[in-house]
């Protein structure tokens, strides 16, 4: 492969992204950050850093066009991507944070989610800047920290500090294929208290590991058959079973159990739904109206703790279809379009900035978080081709 001047500069600006450990948890991204920001000063962008908490360094850049706009308010596209990974794991044949080129690939923990992303949109922003930001409007964008834990102090954090935008892209490796959302995530816990007693008269005591067996049992049956997105991996929601945890000691009738719960939504679903759903599921199998988050009157107490809303953002939206347009003209074909099972900070761009959402980045996201992560660089460069065609088209007078 014929290595020219934008080719080192781009593989330099990943293997350093990879090279600088970024790992949630702790969720320190200084490092990372401080690649991110030398970059955008060898490329005259301005940029700020929003420290959500000590180490999630958020680098926030802003670029405007140079184009005057027929628009009274100008449009603004927010490019997101976040800078964090999770830890290395084991069984790795390559240094996870080595960043070696191998026959045309970048290796490491990062590379593919999602330092190949940003690596991509930072090459289009400093050639975008040196043509002379050929657009109308702005360009905020965002590498962000806390993405591989709850979002709290990366992307949601920017959110809740005035982050907003017409439209948005994210840059979760998505095969240079389009991604319209995602899954949504909500966590239950239920506290199920009965009343001990000794083992021997089991008839004294309220077993709470037996109330809960009824409790999952119940949650086994319902049905989520119904596909409700048929772009999606996996076309429904689902409710698992996912921990538990009950009892002190033998020969004692147990006071408590906890059940530990992975409920899944699909876009459309509501999380405060789901959590109705659960209570009376409750109070159908035992008979008891159950307490949320606090222990008030009830034996039962359910706490729900929700990771990312579902997201999908319609084909037929009008930002979609000129993405569609773009990708059409540069790689002579329409996009395979999915949903992912798994979620990304696209949900909080959508359901709390409240901006369509295209999820389009460079790398197999089946290599994401596994001891084999690489990314196909030729695929960065093409991204990052993508990204300034759709900003041209996007960010129009
Ligand atoms: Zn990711």
């Amino acid at each position: 492969m014929m290595r020219d001047k934008r080719f080192t500069i781009a593989l330099n600006l990943l293997q350093n992204l990879v090279r600088a450990k970024s790992v949630t948890p702790p969720g320190d991204v200084s490092d990372s950050t401080n690649v991110v920001t030398n970059f955008l000063k060898s490329s005259g962008i301005n940029f700020d850093i929003v420290e959500g908490k000590p180490g999630v360094k958020n680098v926030v850049a802003k670029l405007k066009g140079s184009k005057k706009s027929n628009n009274d308010t100008p449009l603004c596209l927010v490019m997101n991507g976040h800078i964090d990974t999770v830890p290395a794991g084991e069984g790795w044949e390559k240094q996870p944070f080595s960043g070696e080129f191998i026959d045309g690939e970048v290796w490491g923990r990062g590379s593919v989610d999602m330092k190949g992303g940003i690596t991509a949109m930072l090459l289009a922003l400093s050639e975008i800047k040196d043509e002379g930001s050929p657009f109308c409007g702005e360009i905020i964008f965002t590498a962000v920290g806390d993405e591989e834990y709850h979002s709290q102090w990366g992307t949601k954090y920017l959110l809740a500090n005035g982050l907003n935008g017409d439209f948005a892209i994210n840059a979760e490796p998505t095969n240079l294929e389009f991604c319209l959302g995602n899954r949504g995530l909500l966590m239950v816990d239920i506290d199920i208290y009965g009343k001990a007693s000794h083992g021997g008269r089991p008839h004294l005591g309220d077993n709470a590991v037996e109330k809960a067996a009824k409790i999952i049992n119940a949650i086994n049956e319902m049905d989520f058959t119904e596909p409700s997105n048929s772009y999606f991996e996996v076309q429904n929601g689902s409710l698992s079973v996912v921990g538990i945890k009950g009892g002190s000691r033998e020969n004692v009738i147990p006071d408590l159990c906890t059940i530990y719960l992975d409920r899944r939504l699909m876009p459309g679903d509501s999380s405060d739904k789901a959590v109705k759903d659960i209570l009376s599921l409750i109070k159908d199998t035992v008979g008891v109206d159950a307490d949320i988050n606090d222990r008030k009157n009830s034996s039962i107490v359910v706490k729900p703790e929700f990771w990312h809303e579902p997201c999908w953002t319609e084909v037929e939206h009008p930002f979609i279809q000129n993405c569609i347009d773009v990708y059409d003209s540069k790689f002579g074909r329409n996009p395979e379009i999915s949903g992912k099972a798994a979620g990304t900070d696209a949900s909080h761009l959508v359901s709390i900035g409240k901006m369509p959402t295209l999820i389009f980045g460079p790398g197999n996201y089946n290599l994401s978080h596994t001891n084999k992560e690489r990314i196909k660089f030729e695929q960065v460069l093409k991204a990052a081709d993508f990204y300034k065609d759709l900003i041209k088209k996007v960010l129009h007078d």
